[in-house]
């Protein structure tokens, strides 16, 4: 259980919205994984009506425009076509959210346009002339200690950096400086893993700027419009944060006893560790109790990304090796602290090691004795056992020790097979014994399977919550 719980009755779980200019590869798809089987565990521990799980696409903007008009289309189209592509790929993968939203979505383009007004009204938004290097690739203002010593962008080594000047509304950052350092010294969990949030409070101490949050409509024509002042258009990443806000507000879950956490990827830890509590402390809204941010997924070694050509889409692994198999490999190897290289090699290394010859495997075994016994085992309860020593390391939201905690239950497992040579065994009453150890414990490893990789969790429950137990297909057949 984590700290702080107990008073909090909701959880609120979000991934980041992709932009819709182009659909998701695995990279992308990691964190949908990740905190997919955050939500299934919490769900089991609150209850299904409890916890609510939020991803979507993040369609406004000039990356989204210009995208859409390298391919001939209204912006309108194309973003509606990626929107539901990912949805593809994100449905592929299993995942489980309750809203997938958009931010064209008219109750979103409403309250981020309500929220605009409120600061604005409230001085917490100005209007003032800006000057300064702009990353279209970033959305995103940049210091030139942002940018590499020719003055690019080191994301977007390929789109040219724009020195802008013009009339911005802008958010006063500044004034929170203070508030943002006690919030991140203060409250444990608001950054994870601990190593991000000394990376923010480096960032703190250079001072913050006050910072434009909105752009001239001339220059970026696709967005919400400021209510006021229909010249200007809301900056994109104040309207895309709110999303959090749009969806929770409607279910009475963006208040203090929801347990608000976001999954980010490390790249836009800033926006959500510095901003969002910005944007939110100015309106005396809640703040988000966890913000994670993973590392990233490099391929052979590589970036993934278009230009190289490296892209893999979440839907083709799937097809190949199976949903599970892939939720496995990520959430066992994925860059849930620091980045990670993978390979189709290590996939099926991984894939055959643990699922095949592992889980499979033991599965397979027990099932065969069982049946070859002609013995009766009636199931137990379906108790779970969500708070045991297993599940500890999801406090921090590390799936990945969580599973090295049940493939570790399955070696014990297997050990006591081979120690006890059930096959040898001709006492009936001993045999009965045994095996009925080894029951009760693969059908509890198939419960706490379920958050992670949920249609195998639930084949081996029907295999096994039955009295006679019988040898079924392989659960992953071999490479
Ligand atoms: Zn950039």
């Amino acid at each position: 259980m984590l700290k702080n719980d107990k008073e909090k009755e909701k959880i609120l779980i979000t991934t980041a919205i992709d932009y819709a200019n182009d659909v998701i590869h695995i990279g992308h798809a990691y964190e949908k994984i990740l905190a997919d089987s955050v939500a299934r565990y919490y769900r089991k521990i609150y209850g299904k009506e409890n916890v609510y799980f939020l991803t979507g696409t993040d369609e406004h903007g000039t990356t989204n425009y210009l995208a859409a008009k390298e391919e001939n289309m209204s912006v309108e189209e194309y973003t509606r076509k990626i929107s539901s592509l990912d949805r593809k790929e994100i449905d592929a993968l299993n995942i489980s959210y309750d809203r997938f939203i958009r931010t064209t979505d008219p109750d979103h383009v409403k309250t981020a346009s309500n929220l605009f007004e409120k600061a604005l009204e409230r001085g917490d938004i100005y209007k003032a002339e800006y000057e300064g290097f702009y990353c279209e690739g970033c959305e995103e203002y940049k210091t030139l200690s942002d940018l590499d010593e020719d003055k690019k962008c080191p994301q977007h080594p390929n789109k040219q950096i724009r020195l802008l000047k013009e009339e911005n509304y802008f958010l006063r950052w500044s004034a929170y400086e203070n508030a943002l350092r006690e919030l991140i010294e203060k409250k444990d969990d608001f950054i994870l893993p601990e190593n991000k949030k000394n990376e923010m409070l480096a960032f703190l101490e250079q001072g913050l700027n006050d910072i434009p949050v909105s752009r001239p409509k001339y220059k970026v024509p696709w967005g919400i419009s400021v209510p006021s002042d229909e010249e200007q258009i809301i900056y994109v990443w104040y309207d895309a944060l709110v999303n959090y806000y749009t969806a929770a507000k409607q279910k009475d879950m963006w208040n203090e006893k929801t347990k608000i956490i976001h999954f980010v990827g490390k790249d836009i830890l800033r926006f959500h560790a510095l901003l969002w509590p910005v944007m939110l402390l100015s309106l005396e809204l809640p703040l988000p109790d966890t913000i994670y941010a993973h590392g990233f997924i490099n391929l052979k070694g590589k970036k993934i990304s278009k230009s190289l050509g490296n892209v893999i889409r979440p839907s083709d692994l799937v097809k190949k090796y199976g949903v599970d198999a892939v939720r496995y490999y990520f959430l066992k190897h994925g860059p849930i602290t620091e980045d990670v290289d993978i390979s189709i090699k290590h996939l099926e290394e991984v894939y055959n090691a643990d699922l095949a010859n592992g889980l499979g495997n033991t599965v397979a075994r027990i099932a065969k004795m069982a049946e070859r016994s002609g013995l009766s085992f009636e199931p137990q309860e379906k108790e779970f056992v969500w708070q045991a020593p297993w599940s500890a390391p999801i406090s921090k939201f590390r799936v990945d020790l969580a599973l090295q905690n049940i493939w570790r239950m399955l070696t014990d497992l297997d050990k006591h097979i081979n120690e006890n040579e059930p096959w040898a065994i001709e006492d009936q009453e001993e045999l009965k014994n045994v095996l009925s150890k080894e029951v009760y414990q693969i059908r509890k490893i198939s419960l706490i399977l379920e958050p992670f990789i949920p249609s195998t969790s639930r084949r081996i429950q029907e295999q096994f919550f039955k009295d006679r137990i019988r040898s079924e297909e392989p659960l992953f057949p071999k490479l």
